[in-house]
């Protein structure tokens, strides 16, 4: 079970409030928080992020009238679920379509800029540190921008032509076409790899010429005149993973970001590393200027606390969870549900 730890201690920390319908007091709740405290550090939640959330649960708890047969435990924990999906970037009143991606686009958690007019090209930078998982999850980007998965039943009796243009009309940012590029110059192997598990996913890498092959901007350039020549929508960058985050890293970031002014510059964090997940993705942000996180690993056995901490430590959204080594093992980010799982 994912944040087991995380969820059995927070549920144990939650049955010290009263059970009965009596008022919140500063008194009678402080046991309890200094529990969820104690419980978000130890699963490596930042220390700054697990205060600032417990003062915005406690000031809307305290001296609230518990309405009718709801006890000040399930009172506090309807409180701390709200201002956890708020803390993550979610809203606690948006409807299960928009949490499916079903409603309004903007609210798609997965959602990546996409382009306006026919013949634009969206272009995505891919940045991460080495292992984090970058190369993976950008083969699996690509697969979950081309491919929509349909429920059966949802679609049943649709001929192709209504079914496409149901499928067009509720999640209009799929159904792409994506082309790869390997701009990571600096790891001879991570070509390879990427069209390895690209092949896997079935989307098309780009193949550099001879000049191109050692500079990550011409390969950058390059593939996104090839993009707009061959009729794809959509480029996925990937970039040179470093070990740490060091300056030379950044300026390449840098220069392949003006050579092709992406739409989106997205961070590969990994979820085993915690609250440093939220540091990296503050560094980078600072250094180079994203537009969203993804977190990989989450079904490892990370903590929760980079989940938590990403958008509180960096002010980025988590747009993606990688969710295992294969290429379909990826998941939009919805706050909601990430809480609701948290909360077990
Ligand atoms: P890169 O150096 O950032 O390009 O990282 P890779 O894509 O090569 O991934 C490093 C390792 O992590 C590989 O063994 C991947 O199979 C593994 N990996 C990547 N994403 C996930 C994930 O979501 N879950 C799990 N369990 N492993 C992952």
């Amino acid at each position: 079970n994912q944040f087991s730890a995380l969820t059995d201690s927070l549920t144990s920390s939650f049955s010290l409030l009263p059970s009965n319908t009596a008022k919140l007091t500063p008194t009678n709740i402080s046991p309890a928080l200094q529990k969820i405290r104690e419980a978000l550090i130890s699963s490596d939640v930042n220390v700054n992020v697990a205060d600032q959330l417990l003062d915005r649960v406690k000031d809307r708890a305290i001296g609230e009238k518990v309405k009718g047969s709801v006890t000040g435990e399930q009172y506090f924990t309807k409180l701390f679920y709200d201002e956890l999906v708020t803390l993550m970037g979610g809203s606690p009143t948006s409807t299960d379509d928009d949490e499916k991606g079903l409603g309004n686009d903007s609210l798609e958690g997965g959602s990546i800029a996409y382009p306006k007019k026919k013949g634009e090209v969206t272009v995505v930078v891919m940045a991460g540190l080495q292992g984090a998982g970058k190369t993976t999850f950008t083969a699996k980007l690509g697969r979950y921008l081309q491919e929509v998965e349909v429920d059966k039943e949802q679609v049943e009796g649709m001929g192709k032509e209504e079914l496409e243009g149901t499928l067009r009309t509720r999640l209009p940012r799929r159904m792409r076409k994506v082309l790869v590029a390997p701009a990571d110059v600096h790891r001879p192997a991570a070509a390879e790899q990427l069209r390895v598990m690209c092949s896997r996913a079935s989307v098309d890498v780009y193949t550099p010429t001879d000049s191109e092959s050692t500079s990550a901007v011409a390969i950058a350039k390059g593939s996104v005149q090839a993009a707009k020549e061959g009729g794809y929508d959509t480029v996925l960058i990937d970039t040179a993973g470093r070990q740490t985050v060091n300056e030379g890293l950044m300026e390449e970031l840098r220069e392949v970001n003006k050579a092709v002014k992406p739409d989106e510059v997205l961070l590969v964090v990994d979820a085993m590393t915690g609250q440093e997940a939220a540091d990296t993705t503050k560094a980078f942000d600072s250094a180079v200027g994203l537009t969203g996180a993804v977190l990989t690993k989450t079904d490892g056995d990370s903590k929760g606390g980079a989940a938590v901490s990403i958008k509180a430590v960096s002010g980025k959204e988590v747009k993606f969870v990688g969710t295992g080594e294969g290429v379909k093992d990826i998941d939009a980010f919805f706050p909601k549900r990430m809480a609701s799982r948290i909360l077990g």
